[in-house]
Parts: structure tokens; C-alpha cells; sequence
């Protein structure tokens, strides 16, 4: 789950040109606008991340008109998503505004209400999640153990991490919007998966096992795994029509790859071994945005995922992902690895 609602300190407060009703405020590595006055450096604030969805209480009323959200409920009856007050990326006055401050008084009374507590069960407030698209198949079970799944934490919460790594070599790739896909061969058995799911492999209505057929995968990977002599898993994004609205108009599905896996040793290829990986597959990668020697902040960082798409030059960007050229356990974050999100496709996709 992720923390969407922490108490914060704000750290800075500063005008918007143009502006004299409203200033901005920094809260971890966001600007969040304000009214003026409203908080101070020094602060201590309930802060609600972007993709809050905050619950039909009093205290968030004022929301409704902006930001009220229905829920969405399935043909069987089942909430998908809860009714609530959604939070987004927002432009004010020029000002890109993500996420929400709240006086600490909205705690409920006796909430632990220290330095980055996690108040997000505490105020009810759960995740948007836009509904999911393309055809999910059938599953066979929940995603494998002895796999890690793939997911990005934002540069915005890791500002005490890039202070850690600067001068450090960082690869970029631009940051796909589609689907999750893995598919792996492991004590001789061939398996795909969603972000969260092993699916069943003889569905061939489930738009990730197609793409898997269509790329003759499970062969591949079987003789990859027959030549390294190790258990072998890729993971990558799928995209093209059907999924996420097919933002960059590609004909046919495809499935760009941004980690290969040694299962057997439990353990991701550095950058180039895993290039060489995907060649060897007959796959392709995440499109390559070059490399940095780490001098950036969050608002640098932020600056560089603005751009429009490698695979498309008529659409925004996502984002950008970075790691080290050689992988890297960091005692917070785990495996080093982030993503910077372009506030001009937040903007223009997130509704
Ligand atoms: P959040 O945790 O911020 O709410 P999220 O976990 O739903 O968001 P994303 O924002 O899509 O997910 O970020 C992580 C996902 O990005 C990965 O699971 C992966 O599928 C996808 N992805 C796309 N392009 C890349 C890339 N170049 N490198 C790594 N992951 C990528
Ligand atoms: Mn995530
Ligand atoms: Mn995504």
C-alpha cells in the first residue's frame, strides 16, 4: 500500500508571481499552493500526496465541488473504486500544485502525529486508482515469491536519498505508460504475470498472454535459461491498442523491457549485462535517455522528466525512471531506483 497521507513539516514558503491571494509551500520534495498565510515554514501538516482519495467526511466538504468522485461499481455489484474527493496534479497562476495540506487538528484525537507519521488509514483516505484496461484474463494464483514486483517510488519522498547518491552515475529511460508484464521460466515452468497476478497462460483473451504467444516468449526463454543455466524472469511495460488509451498510437501491442532477473540467485542484471540479455531475447528495451552524474534535486530532477515521447514526438512524456549503471541496495529504498513524473502529462491524462 502506498503512504498517501503523512504529517510533514513545510520548509518553505514563497510568492507566485502574479499572484497575491495564493503562494506556494514545500512539503518533502512538492509544491503544494496555498493561501497566503495559511502555513508557514516551520509547520507541522497533514499532507495528502497526489492520487488521494479522501472520504466524505466534514472536514473535506469544501472538495466536493472540485474534486468529488463517484464510485464505480462492476456489473456484479462490487466497488471498484470508492466514492471520495480526488487529489491531482493542478496548474494555478502558472504554479504546478500537487497534493494537499491540512492543519494537524483533523487527526482524530489520540493519532500519532510525529515527524512523517503515516496517517493515511487513521484519516480513511485510499488510493485513486483509474480503472484498469485492456482484457485481464484468467489468474492462476497471486504474483510468484520468488519474484520481486515492479513498481517506482517518486523522487518527490526520496529527497534524503538523492543528498545520499550524488555524484553518482544514473541511467535514464523514459517511463512507459501502459501495463506491467513479467513472464519467467523457473524449475522448468513458464509462467506470465501481471503487476499483482500469475495468469493463466491458456487464456488467450488476456492481452499480456497474447503478447507473450506473439513474441514467442516461453521459447526464448527456455533456451536462455538452457544457455546461462540460471532461472531467468523479464519484466516490462506493454502498450499499443487497448491499453491506457494507446497514448502513442502504435499499431500492434508491444513490450518494452526495463529488468531481466536471475531468479536463481535472486538478483537484477546490471544496465549493460541486461541489454545484453535483451538482445540475446530478441526483445527490446525501455528507450535510453542517456546517463547523469547525480547533481539534482527533486525540482531538477522534475525539470528533466519534461519532454515528449521517444516512441511518439505528438504526446507528453510520462516520466523518466533512473538507476545506477550497476545495481545498488539502498537501506530505505531497497533496490535504488525512482521515477520523476512529467507535471505536462499529469496535466493533460490524469482526469
Ligand atoms: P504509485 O506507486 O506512484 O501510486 P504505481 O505503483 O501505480 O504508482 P507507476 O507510476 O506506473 O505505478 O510506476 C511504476 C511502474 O512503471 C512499474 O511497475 C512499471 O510497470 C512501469 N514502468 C514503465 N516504464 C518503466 C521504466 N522505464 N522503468 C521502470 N518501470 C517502468
Ligand atoms: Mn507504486
Ligand atoms: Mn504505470
Amino acid at each position: 500500500m502506498r503512504t498517501l497521507a503523512t504529517v510533514q513539516t513545510v520548509t518553505t514558503a514563497e510568492p507566485i508571481p502574479g499572484a497575491d491571494a495564493i503562494e506556494k509551500i514545500r512539503v518533502l520534495g512538492w509544491w503544494v499552493v496555498v493561501k497566503k498565510g495559511e502555513f508557514r515554514p516551520g509547520d507541522r501538516v497533514v499532507y495528502c500526496e497526489i492520487d488521494s482519495l479522501l472520504p466524505e467526511v466534514p472536514d473535506f466538504e469544501f472538495l466536493r465541488p472540485s474534486s468529488y468522485k463517484p464510485a464505480i461499481v462492476d456489473g456484479t455489484g462490487t466497488v471498484l473504486q470508492h466514492a471520495g474527493f480526488r487529489i491531482k496534479t493542478v496548474r494555478l497562476r502558472g504554479q504546478v500544485s500537487q497534493g494537499i495540506c491540512f492543519p494537524l487538528i483533523i487527526l482524530p484525537t489520540g493519532t500519532p502525529n510525529g515527524e512523517g507519521a503515516d496517517v493515511t488509514e487513521a484519516l480513511g483516505v485510499r488510493k485513486w486508482e483509474p480503472p484498469q484496461t485492456g482484457s485481464a484474463g484468467r489468474s492462476k494464483g497471486n504474483f510468484p515469491g520468488f519474484l520481486p514486483k515492479t513498481d517506482e517510488t517518486r523522487a518527490q519522498v526520496l529527497e534524503k536519498t538523492l543528498a545520499r547518491y550524488q555524484g553518482v552515475e544514473f541511467y535514464l529511460t523514459e517511463k512507459l505508460d501502459g501495463t506491467s508484464f513479467t513472464a519467467f521460466v523457473r524449475a522448468g515452468e513458464f509462467g506470465v504475470c501481471s503487476r499483482n497476478l500469475l495468469l493463466d497462460t491458456t487464456d488467450d483473451t488476456a492481452t499480456l498472454v497474447r503478447v507473450a504467444k506473439a513474441l514467442g516468449l516461453e521459447e526464448r526463454l527456455r533456451t536462455f535459461v538452457a544457455a546461462r543455466g540460471h532461472d531467468v524472469a523479464v519484466q516490462g511495460e506493454v502498450i499499443g491498442p487497448g491499453v491506457q488509451q494507446n497514448k502513442y498510437g502504435l499499431k500492434e501491442l508491444a513490450m518494452k523491457v526495463f529488468n531481466v532477473f536471475d531468479v536463481s540467485a535472486y538478483r537484477y542484471l546490471d544496465r549493460s549485462d541486461m541489454l545484453t540479455a535483451v538482445a540475446e531475447l530478441g526483445l527490446e528495451p525501455v528507450p535510453a535517455l542517456g546517463t547523469l552524474v547525480l547533481d539534482h534535486g527533486v525540482d531538477e530532477l522534475v525539470a528533466l522528466s519534461e519532454g515528449t515521447s521517444t516512441l511518439n514526438p505528438k504526446v507528453q512524456r510520462e516520466g523518466i525512471v533512473l538507476r545506477p549503471l550497476s545495481e545498488v541496495q539502498d537501506d530505505y529504498l531497497g533496490r535504488l531506483s525512482f521515477k520523476a513524473i512529467n507535471p505536462k502529462f499529469l496535466l493533460k491524462y490524469d482526469e
